[in-house]
């Protein structure tokens, strides 16, 4: 009689404890079935020791105990194979709980064998070669383990599996080692190699699934992964329980990272992990590259952590970095405002795209207006992405008045989506930076000029007296070094001059696009193409490089006429006749914007502003209205 085997097996059980349990858990339904799992491999190995105990004093020990051993020792063996399928299983669910009939399905087939193993006839090999059981209670351990394995199997490999190529290589290379011991142990009874097997597959189990350092993150200290994040919240979303995610950006990361350097960016994001442990006494991920989140499951903590109001600024000494970094901090209860995983990420993608828009200094409730708020923003990048597909745009156009011809020699082409129904009227301040920052204002900017172009080529208008028309071009579009080659094309292909074309820049794109900028305008202007600075007023003007950028023409924001003709008007006068007459003196043209009324029009043509355009003389109009206009205004000369 020898434990080699066995006392091998316990010493590997052994060592997979000791590290299972130094390290912190997460509390997953899961990871409660593994702890089962392995507490089962354990006393399996024990029960295996006291079968083979009893078998060789089968001649001194009592029938019943020798049977008992037996049952005890076969009931636990099919149980770990129970418990490993449903750990799959439960992973694979992303720790969706069984109902009664679920669970009562999976049981069916070991509740079948206990059968077999309470009241099964067992039989016992008592030989020179070795002594080893068999009979009926076996034979039904056999069957049902088959099973076990074959369902644990489906579950790994089916289509929809979740689990990674590398937990997929694992287990499956710990069933193979397991079935070879199953074959051997079944050729060769005698050898009694079981409880190798069971530890091997606990220790295939447990490296590739179950390691606590999987969940650890390991650039942070005292921080879990992205990973346990995700396992985490799908424990919780099954729980049916509220529960809160508080999640701390650190806004400015990727600027971090490239001025200050990568240290410098986890330094930062090691302080926010402290930040967040400290204030709410919770375990924190490092759930994105640049946030870090905790998960509240307690109502009242939560609430004393929003409304303690603690100042959480870095403190830059504490880290020894040379800079205060920014964060902005926000909270989601779940699952109200997102009910997966997958939303929970979603709308953290939001938060971090429209932060901007966020006061940095207070923390950040999502509630049903940001939710609204983010569909509605999810149904115009629907709508943006079909419209550049399906020629879902109209040009309207606005037209300009000269004041020294007194005729309308230009117009601005606007861009409008044709689609009204699906949620009403999207303004172009709200589709435009949208399609900006989603990667789709180039072809929006090409599908505009090419209607333009279009339009001026199907219709005359030169002949009504146009002799331009302004076409608005965003800061993205303005530095693509294609632009030039692409317009070129476009006015070829409908014979349009360029020096029909005006292109509209804003000011501030003007200030921050540098070196790009420069050298499109140079080749566009080279072609015959001319400029106008957009919304003139609204940004940090850097007036020297006004003067060292040749634009024809300037427009002036309506936020620099209006306060003209309200109450207290000295001071803006005077800030909008020093920028006529600075803007006349550097030989440029001005186009007066948002011009409404009578008294506008008269002050403006005083102070010899060239060109008026407004709701006074007309609004955006459809291209055949415009056509209309013109005639109109071509008989009233
Ligand atoms: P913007 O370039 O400053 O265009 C002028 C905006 O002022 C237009 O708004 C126009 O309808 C509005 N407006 C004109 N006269 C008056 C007035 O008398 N009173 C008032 N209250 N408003 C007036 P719209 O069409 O909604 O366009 C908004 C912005 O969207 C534009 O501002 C421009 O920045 C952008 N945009 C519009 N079309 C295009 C386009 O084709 N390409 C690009 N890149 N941007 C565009
Ligand atoms: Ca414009
Ligand atoms: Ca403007």
């Amino acid at each position: 009689m020898q434990f080699g085997i066995q006392l091998c097996s316990i010493a590997i059980l052994c060592t997979i404890l000791l590290s299972y349990f130094q390290n912190k858990k997460i509390p997953l339904m899961s990871t409660r079935l593994f702890t089962i799992f392995l507490f089962l491999a354990v006393f399996n190995i024990v029960t295996e020791v006291g079968t083979l105990y009893t078998i060789y004093h089968i001649e001194s020990i009592a029938p019943w105990q020798n049977r008992l051993c037996h049952q005890l020792f076969l009931g636990s063996l099919n149980f770990i194979v129970v418990f490993l399928y449903l750990y799959i299983d439960m992973k694979s669910r992303l720790q969706k709980r069984y109902t009664a009939s679920q669970l009562l399905i999976r049981l069916l087939p070991v509740m079948l064998t206990m059968f077999a193993v309470v009241f099964g006839r067992l039989y016992y090999y008592v030989g020179d070669d070795g002594r080893y059981s068999y009979g009926p209670m076996v034979l039904a351990l056999y069957i049902s383990i088959a099973i076990y394995i074959g369902m644990t199997l489906i579950e790994l490999l089916k289509p929809q599996s979740t689990f990674s190529k590398y937990e997929k290589q694992n287990l499956l290379f710990g069933l193979g080692v397991w079935a070879i011991i199953a074959i051997v142990q079944f050729i060769h009874p005698a050898l009694l190699m079981s409880s190798l097997g069971v530890s091997l597959m606990v220790l295939f189990v447990y490296i590739s699934f179950e390691n606590p350092r999987e969940y650890i993150d390991h650039q942070i200290e005292d921080t879990m992964s992205d990973y346990a994040f995700k396992e985490v919240i799908n424990e919780f979303i099954q729980s049916k329980k509220t529960f809160y995610i508080v999640n701390m950006i650190l806004t400015d990361a990727q600027l971090i990272k490239d001025t200050q350097g990568y240290q410098d960016m986890m330094m930062a994001l090691t302080y926010m992990s402290q930040y967040l442990s400290f204030n709410t006494h919770e375990t924190v991920y490092y759930s994105q590259v640049d946030t870090m989140s905790v998960i509240i499951t307690n109502q009242e903590d939560y609430e004393k952590f929003l409304y303690k109001k603690k100042p959480y600024y870095i403190k830059p000494e504490m880290n020894g970095l040379q800079f205060i970094p920014k964060t902005f901090i926000s909270c989601i209860q779940c699952p109200q405002y997102a009910s997966s995983t997958e939303e929970v990420f979603k709308l953290l993608e939001f938060l971090l795209n429209e932060r901007k828009k966020y006061d940095n200094e207070n923390i950040f409730v999502v509630d049903d207006d940001t939710i609204k708020e983010k569909n509605k923003i999810e149904i115009i990048e629907r709508i943006l992405r079909k419209a550049i597909i399906e020629d879902g745009f109209d040009v309207v156009y606005q037209p300009i008045y000269d004041t020294n011809k007194q005729s309308f020699t230009s117009a601005e082409a606007l861009v409008r989506l044709k689609d009204k129904e699906t949620i009403g009227f999207i303004s172009p301040e709200i589709f435009i930076p949208l399609a900006e920052k989603r990667g789709m204002i180039r072809e929006l900017g090409q599908i505009v000029f090419e209607k333009v172009c279009q339009f001026v080529s199907e219709r005359k208008i030169e002949e009504y007296g146009v002799e331009y028309i302004e076409v608005n071009l965003s800061a993205l579009q303005s530095v693509d070094e294609h632009l030039p080659d692409i317009l070129d094309n476009i006015m070829k292909k409908y014979h349009i001059a360029p020096s029909f074309i005006n292109l509209e820049i804003t000011e501030t794109a003007a200030v921050e696009s540098g070196e790009n900028l420069y050298k499109n305008m140079e080749k566009l202007r080279h072609m015959g193409c001319k400029f106008s600075m957009d919304d003139f007023g609204t940004g940090y003007s850097n007036f020297a490089q006004l003067a060292e950028t040749h634009f024809e023409l300037i427009k002036l924001d309506k936020s620099l006429i209006w306060p003209c003709f309200e109450e207290n008007p000295r001071k803006p006068q005077h800030v909008l006749n020093g920028c006529i007459d600075m803007i006349h003196q550097l030989g440029i043209g001005i186009v007066a914007e948002g011009v409404e009324t009578q008294e506008q029009v008269s002050y403006l043509q005083n102070q010899g502003v060239e060109h008026l355009q407004g709701y006074y003389y007309s609004r955006p109009i459809p291209a055949n209205d415009y056509e209309l206009f013109l005639k109109n205004a071509q008989n009233n000369e």
